[in-house]
């Protein structure tokens, strides 16, 4: 091909994609990969699903766009009923967006209406945790816990309080033990009565960790304690579901798994697992009411909730119900995570293995005792990719820790992956790790 007039994030050229089927991938060579992270943990149903293609084609040739001011949908109206029949009681406004930076930045504007509309014009700060990330948007990216990402554009952002995200595994602590998961909320508490509680509007973090973290799960308690700080200083919760939510942990949402309901949650990647540009902010009656009441919400994005990606999300949340595709997440997601654990036992650089149901992760060290982290020098989150692609296995990573140091791998491949699949992801990366075994302890 001549040259390329693209660019993204780096100028690694990578091959020009030819076609996609289930969990496999194809360049215009010939060369198969397998989509181990669902592309960004998008791609949850598998590439090319025939039902939501038939579904989109039907809605194409009925219509493509109506303006939200113009028109309702059917596909929006039907999505969005769905959708409300699988979040927490009560949480039945849906606000459709095309992406998850768009959907988190709804959810704090929709924060900040709902306090000036009931009065409470001094709240505007939301807390969030470090590492975290939250969305590339500028309002996004103030919530988002991540140095390198958000260094340049600081003079350009309203700077927010941040918390720790809590790492266990790390600080040492059982992550089965209340008192851990007590421990990290108590600074949250900490810090809402250091900002002063009015003065705070909201919480957001990810319920599963994503990217940032390397599929973080939170310690016993944590999720219950959040919920209950946030009450007793009239700060709203937001969980950041964009990429545990639409269904990959075995849940629908990544908070299921502790019965927590929060104020707002962004959705968006699995919701239109890579069919269109999807995401939706689902809040509470409670918050939409009295601001649609009081003069409109004054937030919108033009493309937003357009008919073919409502048509394309609906398809992909039958395809999930009538493959049991949850089901299969959780079980298979548990059998990936314990050949992950088989794999930590092999390679020392292994320090730790986690997450829940198919948004999994492994993190190196350099000492399993300390948990120290590989030499920054060694750049091991970007050779490590490198060589499981090279033996055409997709992964994802990044350097964590607060993006300083540390590095994590995450395995996430689609929810319709079989356990001979399975066995596949683990042969190629047992060969990836070996090359990387020679690189780390030549
Ligand atoms: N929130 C979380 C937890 C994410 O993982 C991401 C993307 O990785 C976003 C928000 C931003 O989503 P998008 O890239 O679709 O804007």
């Amino acid at each position: 091909m001549s040259k390329s007039h693209l660019f993204y994030q780096s100028d690694t050229s990578r091959p020009v994609l030819a076609e996609a089927r289930g969990i496999y991938m194809w360049d215009v060579d010939g060369r198969r990969y397998i989509d181990g992270s669902s592309g960004a943990m998008v791609s949850n149903i598998g590439h090319s699903n025939p039902n939501v293609l038939e579904a989109m084609r039907r809605q194409m040739e009925k219509s493509t766009f109506g303006y939200r001011l113009h028109f309702e949908t059917e596909p929006g109206e039907h999505l969005a009923a769905k959708v409300a029949s699988l979040t927490p009681e009560g949480m039945e406004k849906v606000f459709f967006v095309s992406g998850g930076s768009e959907a988190v930045e709804s959810a704090i504007k929709l924060a900040r209406q709902y306090a000036v509309t009931v009065g409470q014009r001094s709240r505007w700060k939301v807390i969030s945790r470090a590492p975290s990330y939250h969305g590339s948007t500028l309002g996004a990216l103030a919530l988002t816990g991540y140095d390198p990402l958000t260094r340049p554009f600081e003079p350009m952002m309203q700077a927010m309080p941040k918390v720790p995200a809590p790492r266990a595994y790390l600080d040492g602590l059982d992550i089965d033990d209340p008192a851990t998961g007590a421990h990290y909320a108590a600074m949250l508490e900490a810090k809402i009565l250091e900002e002063g509680p009015e003065s705070v509007l909201a919480f957001i973090h990810e319920p599963v960790g994503g990217a940032s973290t390397g599929a973080l799960v939170p310690p016993a308690g944590y999720m219950q304690a959040v919920r209950e700080i946030c009450d007793r200083h009239g700060v709203l919760l937001i969980h950041d579901e964009v990429m545990s939510g639409g269904g990959r942990t075995g849940l629908f949402l990544g908070a299921d798994h502790w019965g927590v309901a929060p104020d707002i949650i962004a959705i968006s990647k699995g919701f239109g697992a890579g069919y269109a540009p999807l995401g939706a902010m689902i809040a509470h009656d409670r918050l939409v009411d009295p601001v649609l009441k009081g003069g409109g919400f004054m937030h919108g994005h033009t493309y937003a909730g357009n008919p073919l990606a409502c048509a394309a999300g609906l398809a992909v949340l039958e395809e999930i119900e009538a493959g049991a595709m949850m089901d299969n997440a959780a079980r298979v997601g548990q059998r990936l995570k314990s050949r992950l654990g088989d794999l930590m036992q092999r390679y020392s650089f292994i320090g730790d293995v986690r997450g829940k149901g198919l948004l999994l992760a492994f993190e190196f060290v350099s000492d399993r005792r300390t948990m120290a982290p590989l030499p920054k020098a060694l750049n091991a989150y970007h050779h490590f990719v490198e060589m499981a692609y090279a033996e055409g296995l997709i992964v994802y990573s990044r350097r964590t820790r607060n993006g300083l140091e540390g590095d994590h791998i995450l395995v996430c491949p689609p929810m319709i992956t079989t356990d001979e699949q399975v066995e596949e992801i683990l042969e190629m990366l047992t060969r990836a790790l070996d090359r990387f075994e020679a690189k780390v302890s030549p």
